[in-house]
């Protein structure tokens, strides 16, 4: 039996990701995949490890049965329609990018509740201005989506003392914060916070749901950060909500790490708006070490026949 890696990568991220899975699973047989896979060497394949791989990759391999993918969002995966039917797949849950994207929320939520953006912008115009300064517990912040992310986010939030709601699918329990669920609750949700951030996953039922008629619902003066995907988002709705320098919109500030189109192109009007910061989606960047170490742990559970964790129902998409 040999393994599949399948990913969009270039040849040096090929060879790293290569080295740090031989690293954690020695012994094995690694197969790359290419256009036009060898017959006899699909055969061989028992195991998946993707990334994002070209459409139809996984396509003509009659032993797979078990799909491993190295990136927490799967939304690209499983629009793929030749995805082999009910072969079990797994999602990338690495507790370091979790840590790593609570870090993000923190440093957006303070940079916005402190004005510190506001700051570097006046350091530009070379103006001295002190803002007025809120106490944390002032700051109500809604976190939108309570999973592997956005629960580490919402409670490193909480534990800096924001006032932090969570909204979520089902109904969530977490000490701290107020767990909120169902369509129903969005516009309560989004209307009683200072700073909305995204951690949904891409589904159905989340793409474009930041449009005019939600941005419409949140406080004037309020802030929207994207550390999720950028088709949770109708850009030009998300322009028109911040407005310009001569017409402020409703939205005080975006912070933005995902975009529909990335890399971001030069000419898009958030490059230079005044009130966007944005990230290279960089908000949590997969450690191939330790993510290599979690994939090659399922990979063992689900050739000894134990139960794999973070399996992806993929009626729901995520
Ligand atoms: P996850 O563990 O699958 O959690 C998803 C959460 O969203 C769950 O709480 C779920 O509710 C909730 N949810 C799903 N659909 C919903 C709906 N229609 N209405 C309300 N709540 C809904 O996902 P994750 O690993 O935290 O990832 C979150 C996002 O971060 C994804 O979009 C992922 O692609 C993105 N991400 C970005 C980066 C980056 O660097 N920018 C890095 C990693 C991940 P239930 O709990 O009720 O199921």
């Amino acid at each position: 039996m040999s393994l599949l890696l399948a990913g969009n990568f270039d040849a040096e991220e090929q060879a790293q990701w290569l080295a740090a899975l031989r690293e954690a699973l020695p012994g094995e047989r690694w197969v790359t995949w290419r256009p036009g896979l060898d017959a006899a060497l699909a055969a061989e394949v028992d195991v998946a490890v993707v990334a994002n791989p070209p459409p139809g990759s996984l396509q003509g391999l009659p032993r797979l049965g078990f799909i491993q993918s190295l990136w927490a969002g799967v939304d690209r995966l499983l629009r793929d329609e030749t995805l082999p039917p009910g072969v079990p797949l797994a999602r990338m849950v690495d507790p370091a990018m979790s840590a790593a994207m609570a870090e993000t929320a923190l440093w957006a939520v303070l940079s916005l509740h402190r004005g510190f953006f506001d700051y570097a912008a006046q350091q530009c115009a070379r103006q001295w201005r002190q803002l007025p300064q809120r106490r944390a517990d002032e700051v109500a912040v809604a976190v939108l989506g309570l999973g592997e992310m956005g629960g580490a986010a919402a409670a490193r939030l909480a534990a800096q003392g924001y006032r932090v709601r969570g909204w979520s699918r089902s109904p969530h329990a977490l000490p701290g914060i107020e767990c909120t669920h169902g369509e129903a609750a969005l516009p309560g949700v989004l209307g009683a916070a200072d700073i909305v951030v995204n951690l949904l996953p891409l589904t159905p039922a989340t793409t474009g749901l930041f449009d005019a008629a939600r941005f419409a619902q949140m406080r004037r003066g309020a802030a929207f950060v994207n550390l999720a995907r950028g088709a949770h988002v109708i850009e030009p709705d998300l322009l028109a909500a911040l407005g310009d320098a001569a017409a402020p919109g409703r939205l005080h500030r975006a912070v933005l790490d995902v975009f529909a189109q990335e890399p971001l192109p030069a000419h898009h009007p958030f490059w230079r708006h005044p009130r966007v910061t944005l990230l290279p989606h960089a908000a949590a960047l997969t450690d191939a070490r330790s993510a290599a170490r979690v994939a090659a742990e399922n990979v063992r559970a689900w050739r000894a026949g134990r139960p794999v964790a973070n399996l992806v129902a993929r009626e729901r998409g995520y």
